[in-house]
């Protein structure tokens, strides 16, 4: 394997510190698998033959995220190294990599560059299979959320997964009601963006795993009616986590959203999508009011998925959009020619309310094309606004 790159010259130098201070490690998981597939790494991952301990008296620079997990980050050298050590329970570097999920991520690089694959992961690799360490039942009991890591490789590499995987994949004894939230979102997300992903997610609604999704955001039935989506007409996150709400909770996508750890900026506007959708069951009629209200880029999106879910695809209602878009005066309230600023100099002790009440009114005037926006022509319809209310 060809170790090129600044990343693997680091991480060849630090297990070489470690040698130095007689201690062994080696570079595991992604790293050494994105190497062997030519994709570029993203994060390096090194487990040390040495006590946590031994790690902060090595690297006083270590962080521990979570007091529970013996998982140190490590910047050294312009990288970031996340640094592991061995179970108590285990003696070798062997046992170390039979512990972990698939054949591909449980290979390691020694000091000198060597590969040390005991569950035969550059084989798979090039066979382009995903196959569990030996025996995959076990391994996925042990943790179940491997079950769901199956699909984010499915999805990531666009490999097959190998037959006794899938059967282990399957199997609802290994439920995942005690997996947190934020480890199974951080998977389907990784699945949704790969470039396998509609494979994977067919795979995933054919395996019946979310059925034994822990209880709060377990689907209560699941939309059998659906074509099943082609992710890539979906350009965006938003859009693909629409899709896969509605695929789980039907019309509950709305109530469902919230249960799921998102950040609140994205889950802000998978919401709304799913609203509009759900409000315009059988598709939304675009006017200028809407377009301007949504913005054009989330009407796109809104559009889109709701073609999608009344099965009837139609460009031109997306060019519509467009023109509409392309016809605003103004974009949002921060176009106008005027501003609160504005409106308070020319009428001073004006009470503040009356401030947004009277740029709502010019947004619309200006919208409906019942005036320019231009700064005078807006200033006396304020003016005479004003004169009739008071
Ligand atoms: P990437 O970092 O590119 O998302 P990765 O495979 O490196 O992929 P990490 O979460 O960084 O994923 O995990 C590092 C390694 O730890 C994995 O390659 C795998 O060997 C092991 N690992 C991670 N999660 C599990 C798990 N749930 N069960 C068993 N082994 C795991
Ligand atoms: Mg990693």
């Amino acid at each position: 394997m060809y170790l090129k790159g600044s990343a693997w010259s680091a991480a060849l130098e630090t297990l070489e510190f470690l040698e130095k201070n007689k201690v062994k490690g080696y570079v595991t998981g992604g790293a050494v698998r994105d190497t062997m597939l030519s994709r570029e790494i993203r994060d390096i991952d090194i487990v040390l033959e040495a006590s946590p301990d031994m790690v902060l008296h090595l690297f006083p620079q270590a962080v521990q995220p979570s007091s529970s997990f013996p998982v140190f980050i490590v910047p050294r050298h312009g990288c970031v190294f996340e640094i592991t050590t061995f179970h108590p329970d285990q003696q070798s570097l062997r046992m170390n990599l039979e512990r972990r999920d698939f054949t591909m991520n449980a290979m390691a690089v020694d000091r000198r560059g060597n590969l040390i694959d005991p569950c035969g992961g550059q084989s798979d690799i090039n066979r382009q299979l995903i196959r569990s360490v030996y025996p995959p039942l076990d391994r996925m009991k042990e943790d179940p959320l491997r079950r769901l890591r199956a699909f984010r490789f499915v999805s990531e590499f666009d490999f097959s997964l190998e037959e006794s995987t899938w059967q282990a994949v399957c199997a609802d004894e290994c439920g995942l009601q005690n997996t947190a939230e934020e480890r199974i979102q951080r998977e389907i997300e990784k699945m949704l963006e790969g470039r396998a992903g509609s494979r994977a997610l067919e795979l995933l609604l054919a395996s019946g795993i979310v059925n034994d999704f822990p209880v709060s955001i377990k689907p209560r039935y699941i939309l059998t009616n659906h074509k099943s989506p082609e992710l890539a007409d979906f350009s965006t996150m938003e859009e693909k986590w629409v899709v896969f709400f509605f695929l789980l909770y039907s019309e509950k996508a709305g109530q469902f959203v919230n249960r799921w750890p998102m950040k609140k900026s994205l889950r802000t506007r998978i919401r709304h999508i799913i609203h509009v959708c759900t409000a315009n069951p059988d598709g939304v009629n675009w006017d200028t009011e809407m377009v301007y209200q949504n913005g054009w880029r989330t009407a796109i999106q809104i559009e889109t998925v709701s073609q999608w879910l009344t099965g009837v695809p139609n460009s031109r209602r997306l060019e519509h959009i467009i023109n509409l878009a392309h016809s605003l005066p103004i974009t949002s309230r921060n176009d106008l020619k005027v501003d609160g600023a504005d409106i308070v100099r020319q009428h001073p002790g004006l009470p503040g309310r009356w401030i947004g009440h009277l740029l709502t009114y010019l947004e619309e005037e200006v919208l409906q094309g019942r005036t320019a926006n231009k700064r005078e022509e807006l200033l006396s319809l304020v003016k005479e606004k004003l004169s009739h209310e008071r």
